[in-house]
């Protein structure tokens, strides 16, 4: 079995209260394949009434998965664990279609969004509140912990998986149902995902899903409903505010991971070489499409050229092409547009004063290609280091001081993830402390980790995915004051 075999073609539709169904109106959407534009297969396009349906499933199992036993839902995310990772070459080959990325890098990401079925495996079964004697004696304080009930997903194109998993494998954990609209773009992989947690047994109606290329339709319909207790969202700012004003007139429960704008800070004391090889997975880690990549390169003077020419022949002796082709190393982006918007940025920052060390031209023929590009002396108000730039392009600006640093890093509207290469202990410790970032990440080019709390501030959203803090966005707390006499 590989790729598309995946996914039969009874499955490339909605999942509604346990039934795989077409559209009430029967539409259909096309899934291209970005490293030629061609049509891989068409899926359900739901309409806002579908997904009105989809909610009204998940409200109507609601009530029975909260009553389940942990161990029960901490079995079913196992087994989706265990099918997940024995499956891991079709999923991979399936993602690689849809979105671009090569094989190798789809099974980066399968390992990634397994691991969080596994963890909240495990969580599941540690959900607890607490008891206490009231700081003045006599009265208990007890809590209580209880799902925050139905839920919806919005999850966007980069990583088809691990933005469902990250959040589905809470929200089984704690007893949600839930609604999940994938990006119309890569709609494949969440189908085949669900396809395999139902095969797992999870109980019909706990997870639904509605493609549609009537985003906007669909969300205002799901998220005005008072039936509806919790939005999480992955994807851009703009979008976002758009969610987060929607969700005020219900008051819904609000998780959004959104946009970043990565600084990636080497000092002069930095290994230059371990720079560098981090600055490649910072850098090159699903070919630039990915809110945790390295934006913009922030080096001291002193070591700026060394790290420009070691950056630029890595960068330039990288094999672009299909993702599913070996020998491989960067896929197409996702569209037309994302190829345009990437070279708009690049020819702006030359506009600007940057000099380009390799790549920067877009090459003839199908499919939405962009080379891996260094460009050095470029403007530090230059678009490309304002705007996420979301390609493989590596900004080289330079610094003189660490305060310089500092506040360079922290000059931008996001707050996702940043980076920093020195071999100073007091310098890691005060520039950890400075960084306006929810995450940060010494002398490594890769921080995101199922266990640790992913998440932003400022333009990069709230609250955390994965890790402990994960469930709470997932559980309500209820306090029970027990008189002692
Ligand atoms: P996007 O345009 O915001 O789309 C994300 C999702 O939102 C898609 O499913 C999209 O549907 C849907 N959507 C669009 N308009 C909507 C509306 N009015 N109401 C409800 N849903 C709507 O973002 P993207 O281009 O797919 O993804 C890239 C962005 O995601 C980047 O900014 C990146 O940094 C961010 N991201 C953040 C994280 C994180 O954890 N912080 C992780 C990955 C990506 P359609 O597909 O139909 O447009």
């Amino acid at each position: 079995m590989t790729g598309l075999d995946l996914l039969p073609p009874d499955r490339r539709q909605l999942l509604i209260g346990g039934s795989w169904q077409e559209a009430a109106g029967g539409e259909r959407f096309d899934v291209v394949d970005p490293a030629d534009g061609s049509v891989l297969t068409t899926v359900a396009d739901a309409s806002a009434g579908d997904a009105m349906d989809a909610l009204d499933a998940a409200v109507a199992a609601q009530a029975d998965w909260a009553g389940t036993a942990p161990r029960e839902r901490s079995e079913i995310l196992r087994r989706a664990f265990e099918r997940l990772t024995a499956q891991a070459d079709d999923f991979a080959e399936l993602m690689s279609l849809e979105m671009g990325k090569t094989v190798a890098e789809a099974k980066g990401e399968l390992t990634y969004g397994a691991e969080f079925f596994r963890w909240y495996a495990e969580e599941a079964v540690r959900i607890h509140g607490r008891w206490m004697q009231a700081p003045a004696g006599g009265s208990r304080l007890l809590t209580i912990k209880k799902p925050v009930g139905p839920c919806f997903f919005v999850t966007p194109w980069n990583f088809p998986l691990a933005m469902g998993t990250r959040k589905i494998g809470p929200a089984i954990a704690a007893g949600c149902t839930m609604v999940i609209k994938p990006a119309a773009q890569t709609p494949l992989t969440m189908l085949a995902l669900a396809g395999l947690l139902a095969d797992v047994g999870l109980p019909d109606g706990v997870l639904n899903i509605v493609t549609t290329t009537a985003a906007g339709e669909v969300g205002e319909a799901v998220m005005s409903d008072d039936r509806l207790r919790k939005v999480s969202f992955t994807g851009s700012t703009g979008v976002g505010r758009v969610l987060v004003r929607q969700s005020a007139d219900q008051l819904l429960r609000v998780s959004m991971e959104l946009g970043g704008n990565a600084p990636f800070v080497v000092f002069e004391d930095a290994d230059v070489d371990a720079a560098v090889d981090g600055a490649m997975i910072a850098k090159m880690r699903n070919m630039g499409e990915a809110c945790t990549s390295a934006n913009r390169f922030l080096v001291h003077a002193s070591v700026a050229s060394e790290f420009a020419e070691k950056l630029g022949a890595r960068m330039g002796a990288l094999t672009v092409g299909r993702g599913q082709d070996e020998g491989v190393d960067v896929g197409p982006l996702i569209d037309e547009k994302a190829v345009e918007s990437v070279s708009q940025l690049v020819t702006d920052a030359i506009h600007d004063g940057a000099t380009v060390v390799t790549g920067g031209t877009v090459s003839e023929g199908p499919g939405y290609f962009y080379p891996p590009t260094v460009l050095v002396d470029v403007h530090p108000e230059s678009a490309i280091n304002v705007e996420e730039i979301f390609g493989p392009v590596a900004p080289i600006t330079t610094f003189e001081s660490e305060d310089e640093a500092i506040r360079r890093a922290n000059d931008t509207d996001y707050g996702l993830a940043s980076y920093v290469y020195t071999r100073d202990l007091a310098r890691t410790i005060r520039v950890a402390e400075s960084l306006d970032f929810g995450m940060v990440g010494i002398n490594t080019g890769l921080i995101s980790n199922p266990a640790a709390p992913f998440g932003g501030m400022k333009a990069s959203g709230f609250g955390r995915e994965g890790g402990f803090e994960g469930i709470e966005e997932y559980l309500e707390t209820t306090y029970v004051a027990l008189p002692a006499d």
